[in-house]
């Protein structure tokens, strides 16, 4: 996956573009390159590493001359992260400079094919046959060239193409990778996402796969392989450039944290009238509700580890049996699933590749799919029959916080209004709805009442080893909070139902081993509290995380985080907060690269 941009207009296209590309760095960040027209001519500037290199290079995008541009920030999927490797790609004649998201899977036969043409080829990845592809088939006509090429491709792309014929335009294809027009005046964009755009425009244009797009200062054209034109409907992004940016935070994660009270609430707000739950999104109604049997919630990593959050509070309301499915196993899994199954995906990008996969799936076997997605208008949104929006706002860190907590909260507005739906709420709804109303402001005081974490993650840092444990919704929060730990600080961190220690990895317990032990759920707390007497008698250190006047667990833990007072069955939305504090001060501690973890990209469209 990767970042892509292009800019046509009036000033100069090169600081443009790598403004554009800071924003979408997020999506890869292993090398970045622009190509610039200029006199009949494009120059390709490229650089291994971050795009700060590029910008050096480059002195801002000032040394660059020219006023039509496309650039690209890469995540290596063929071929090293090296210069050579990344993009633009240029042609053998120099006439066209090709950036590219996605993977071609049938490169190789189109490699060795061009090859025998008499092709040759500078770098190792799958993306340079395009370029050379449309030199092979341009014979003066753009739109002609780019349909003959994107016919021979197999696989998923979002290109942006210049050529030196046609100074001042840009093309634009789009095949189950995102990409967004930006319509100014005078000046037009695409980039693959609208981070990239907000600071110059908000009338932006989603394009759907297989169309293209020709741009030149003045006009916005979008056509089909036939180059029949399309009619598209302009959308109005109302999210600000601030929204997008640091906002005086050291790192986006901590921002995006903070946000969370706000997040949640966006989430939950629009959704509340008159003190019940109103979807006016969703087409799915009582009668279709009756006739499931079951309920598939799939995703892949902090989503999936949403999903087992709110499985509970679903099964619980509900009375459904809830199965969660990692994408990446459900879709190679020939899953028992049918027309009485409701399949709930999730994802933050609405572009995770897994995830659309064991989507299409099960819509195959006749599944309803409901989608959890934070992205308007991305390909899981797209692909169905019902999307709830978390209106989290753009998350630009690459771990998510505020991704997860509001697909979570997402879950429990589901699982209350279903269970309204099937007349099972009865007398408790007014109150849980309360509960769940009063989220945004336990978030607060979950990050008011931790602010030893500092000091805490000063103790834990240089630790080889890091286990969490819980049982229940304590042992689903365990998972993301391991996750969090490790993919920011890359310490070693295992979540484990606390229940299954005995069963194994109590051996691994020595003396100053930390355990971290989730205790936020009254009805098993007891047999918690014992899971935690048996470390300690194996010389751990516990760090419990709990209520603060849960005087047992305060008696046994050696280090305490705090959640405040509060109904069991929605607080996996409070007990992560803590826990994402804790991995964001242990990986400061460690020096690391938080925003932006090394091996890691945002959104994984790739398989
Ligand atoms: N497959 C292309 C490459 O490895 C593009 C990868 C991407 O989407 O970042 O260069």
């Amino acid at each position: 996956m990767c970042g892509i941009v292009g800019f046509t207009g009036e000033q100069n296209a090169a600081p443009v573009l790598l403004d554009g590309l800071k924003k979408l760095e997020y999506r890869g960040y292993d090398s970045a390159g622009i190509a610039c027209m200029y006199n009949g001519e494009i120059s390709v500037i490229k650089a291994s590493g971050r795009i700060a290199n590029l910008c050096e290079r480059t002195d801002d995008g000032r040394s660059v001359q020219g006023q039509a541009g496309i650039g690209h920030t890469r995540w290596a999927t063929h071929g090293a992260p090296t210069e050579e490797n990344a993009h633009p790609h240029l042609s053998n004649d120099g006439r066209f400079a090709v950036v590219h998201n996605g993977i071609i899977e049938n490169y190789l036969t189109l490699r060795e094919e061009l090859i025998r043409d008499g092709y040759h080829f500078d770098s190792e990845t799958d993306t340079e046959v395009i370029v050379h592809l449309i030199e092979m088939y341009y014979r003066g006509d753009m739109r002609e060239a780019l349909a003959k090429t994107t016919n021979r491709l197999s696989g998923s792309y979002a290109l942006g193409v210049i050529c030196t014929e046609e100074p001042g335009r840009l093309y634009a294809v789009r095949e189950a990778s995102p990409l967004i027009l930006g319509i100014g005046i005078g000046e037009n964009f695409f980039a693959s996402d609208v981070t990239a755009l907000v600071s110059h425009t908000r009338n932006v244009i989603y394009l759907d796969d297989g169309e293209f797009a020709e741009l030149t200062p003045d006009s916005v054209q979008i056509f089909d392989i036939t180059g029949r034109t399309i009619d598209k409907k302009i959308t109005r992004i109302s999210w600000n450039v601030q929204a997008a940016e640091k906002g005086g935070f050291e790192h986006f994660m901590l921002k995006e944290i903070m946000e969370q009270p706000g997040a949640v609430k966006a989430t939950i707000a629009p959704r509340v009238r008159d003190g019940r739950i109103v979807f006016d999104e969703l087409t799915i109604d009582r009668e279709i509700l009756s006739g499931i049997r079951k309920i598939v919630i799939t995703a892949c990593g902090s989503a999936y580890y949403a999903g087992c959050a709110g499985r509970y509070a679903l099964e619980r309301l509900c009375r459904i049996p809830v199965e969660t499915e990692l994408a990446s196993e459900l879709r190679y899994s020939d899953p028992l699933i049918d027309a009485h199954t409701l399949l709930i995906v999730i994802s933050q990008s609405g572009e995770t590749a897994d995830t659309i996969a064991a989507m299409k799936e099960c819509k195959a076997r006749g599944a309803r799919t409901l989608a959890i997605v934070n992205v308007v208008g991305s390909s899981v949104a797209k692909l169905a029959d019902d999307t709830v929006y978390t209106w989290a706002g753009p998350e630009i860190a690459v771990a998510t916080t505020k991704g997860y907590t509001t697909q979570v909260t997402a879950l429990y507005m589901l699982a209350l209004y279903f269970a309204d739906q099937l007349g099972l709420a009865g007398d408790a709804y007014a109150e849980l709805l309360k509960a769940l109303q009063q989220l945004p402001r336990r978030i607060q005081q979950a990050i008011d009442m931790n602010a030893s974490i500092p000091a805490l993650a000063k103790k834990y840092h240089k630790s080889k080893a890091l286990f969490f444990i819980g049982r229940n919704t304590d042992y689903a929060v365990a998972l993301e909070g391991a996750l969090k730990m490790k993919e920011i600080s890359y310490l070693h961190s295992e979540a484990y139902a606390a229940g299954e220690l005995k069963h194994g990895t109590i051996a691994l317990i020595e003396d100053h081993q930390p355990v971290i032990a989730l205790c936020c759920n009254p009805h098993i707390m007891e047999k918690t509290l014992s899971n935690i007497v048996e470390v300690k008698a194996r010389g751990a250190e516990v760090l419990a995380l709990t209520f603060r006047n849960n005087h047992k667990i305060l008696a046994e833990a050696d280090d305490l985080l705090f959640i405040p007072d509060m109904d069991p069955l929605f607080s996996a939305v409070i007990e992560i907060v803590p826990l994402q504090l804790l991995a964001y001060y242990v990986a400061k501690e460690n020096g690391c690269d938080i925003d932006k973890p090394k091996n890691l990209a945002k959104s994984v469209t790739v398989e």
